[in-house]
């Protein structure tokens, strides 16, 4: 599994009625034996012949598909658009079609929506660490405002968005401890309120006011940005996938989960995008294919593209992240989140190309850490987070627990009299792979020469902040509606090649 967690996060999903999951457990266990979370999706034992004529055979009549000793019927749907993944972009986007228009959609996961990045997102909503102006700028405002017109709709449909979403309005904090980090600090903080949001410096005196458990010293201070929001990434997809499932009576919403999408249908006179097979089915696709599949878009299309002609390579990495979720914690209350000004070297750095030039460091990144802390509206305190480039691995490395336990006990001194040992009952570890682009920016739009085919991945640290602005602007792609947003910064063309 991508995000794994010592504790399984109940999924309703899973027994859901509208979820294609037939023979699911036998399918997660041929999933987890196989490196199919690894460089290839489909595992060759697990693969099977998908020429063009062969593609168009499956699809026009049900056919028995031989995977590894398993046989299958391979039904056949017609949607008039596939999502491929069901992290929270994939879904996000399910909800904008389902919402904004009248064409009908399936998603489809290789295992379920938070064993993606998606589980393991700490739930900030922020722009105290964001740069106006730069390219993804317009996207994040545009996103933030969908987020809360979507926390205004559950409350103006009798529901309470600390609930339904984890939502909590308490604005952000990005802190520092140095001279130097202090002028950084009132920088961003012009630069904010140039762009209109209504930030604030605070000194290392008002800080504590704000934060009575933060110490930075008599030279820091931080960058607050009282309107920003956070919410629970695992409660926001359940409410998500509710609010989608509503539309399947209608036949307008299905979900095929434990369904690894295998290879793409493409017209055999066109080569146009025609659908998706999955292990079990046959997904036609009226008008589109989405690809959201997180970090594993990059070989996911590299499997569903191996018998075409198209060049097309997404250098979308993994880029693992630990959070540290201290369940009922006691000792002290934030009353905002919090960041280290660190934060944000570390989000943007870059892979570094070897010595040998043949190809970027990748598995020898040593692992940065940076203090990211909130405060759940379960009371559980989460603390943020590690990066590194280490390939598909999930494995949780207690060195990088305790490392980020001593980073925010540079920032919170009560924490340095607590050894992380004592909440070895009460904690809870949560993995998860960003999908990163060397270059920072996600990839949202159509692919050159196929059409019908789009991707959206890429989001790496900032998914769930920017899904809401992904999703429209993918929607409104699909549908020929004018953008909201400017797109070029995220096309296909010229970074996937
Ligand atoms: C520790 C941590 C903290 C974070 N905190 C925040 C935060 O506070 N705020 C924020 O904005 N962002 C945060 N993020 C980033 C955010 O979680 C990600 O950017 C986001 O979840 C990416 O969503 P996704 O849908 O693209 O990918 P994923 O959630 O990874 O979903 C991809 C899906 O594709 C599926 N898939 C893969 N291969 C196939 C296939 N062959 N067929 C079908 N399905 C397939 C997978 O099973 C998976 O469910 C954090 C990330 C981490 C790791």
């Amino acid at each position: 599994m991508a995000s794994t967690s010592m504790r399984t996060p109940s999924n309703p999903i899973t027994k859901g009625v509208f979820c294609y999951n037939t023979r699911k457990h036998l399918l997660a266990r041929l999933i987890s034996n196989s490196s199919f979370f690894g460089r290839k999706l489909v595992d060759n034992s697990l693969s099977y012949s998908t020429s063009t004529s062969g593609k168009k055979t499956l699809r026009n009549r049900s056919e028995l598909v031989r995977v590894s000793g398993l046989n299958a019927t391979s039904e056949s749907h017609s949607f008039d658009v596939v999502i491929v993944g069901a992290g929270v972009i994939g879904l996000t986007i399910a909800r904008q079609f389902l919402i904004g228009s009248n064409l009908s959609v399936a998603v489809v996961d290789a295992a379920v929506p938070c064993s993606g990045a998606t589980g393991a997102g700490q739930g900030y909503i922020w722009m105290i660490h964001k740069t106006p102006g730069s390219d993804k700028w317009e996207l994040a405002m545009r996103s933030r405002k969908l987020w809360e017109m979507f926390a205004e709709s559950i409350q103006h449909q009798g529901m309470n968005p600390v609930e339904i979403l984890g939502w909590k309005k308490t604005g952000s904090l990005l802190v520092g401890r140095t001279a130097d980090d202090t002028v950084k600090l009132s920088r961003t903080v012009e630069k904010l309120s140039e762009a209109g949001l209504g930030a604030k410096f605070l000194s290392s005196n008002d800080l504590l006011v704000e934060e009575p458990a933060l110490m930075v010293g008599k030279e820091g201070g931080a960058a607050f940005l009282p309107d920003d929001f956070q919410l629970n990434a695992r409660l926001m997809v359940a409410c998500i996938e509710k609010a989608n499932r509503q539309f399947t009576s209608e036949g307008r919403y299905a979900e095929f989960y434990y369904e690894p999408a295998i290879s793409l249908l493409r017209s055999g006179s066109t080569g146009e995008v025609e659908g998706v097979q999955t292990l079990n089915y046959i997904l036609n696709a009226k008008k589109a294919v989405v690809i959201a599949a997180g970090c594993w878009s990059g070989s996911l299309m590299q499997d569903l593209m191996r018998d075409s002609n198209t060049d097309l390579a997404v250098p979308v990495k993994p880029r693992k992240g630990h959070l540290l979720v201290i369940e009922n914690f006691k000792c002290f209350k934030l009353n905002h989140g919090l960041m280290e000004v660190g934060y944000i070297d570390h989000e943007a750095a870059t892979l570094q190309p070897s010595a040998s030039d043949s190809g970027p460091i990748y598995h020898a990144q040593t692992p940065s850490i940076s203090m990211a802390a909130t405060m759940d509206t379960s009371g559980n305190l989460v603390l943020g987070s590690s990066r590194q480039l280490a390939g598909f691995g999930t494995e949780v490395e207690e060195s990088i627990l305790n490392s980020i336990w001593e980073r925010a006990g540079e920032f919170f001194p009560a924490l340095k009299e607590i050894s992380l040992r004592d909440y070895s009952k009460s904690r809870e570890v949560r993995v998860g792979l960003r999908p990163y682009m060397p270059d920072g920016k996600p990839v949202i739009g159509p692919v050159p020469g196929l059409s019908n085919l789009f991707l959206a991945t890429g989001h790496e640290g900032e998914g769930l902040t920017l899904a809401l602005g992904t999703a429209e602007m993918v929607a409104d792609m699909v549908l020929g509606n004018p953008l909201k947003v400017d797109h070029v910064p995220f096309a296909v063309q010229g970074r996937c090649c």
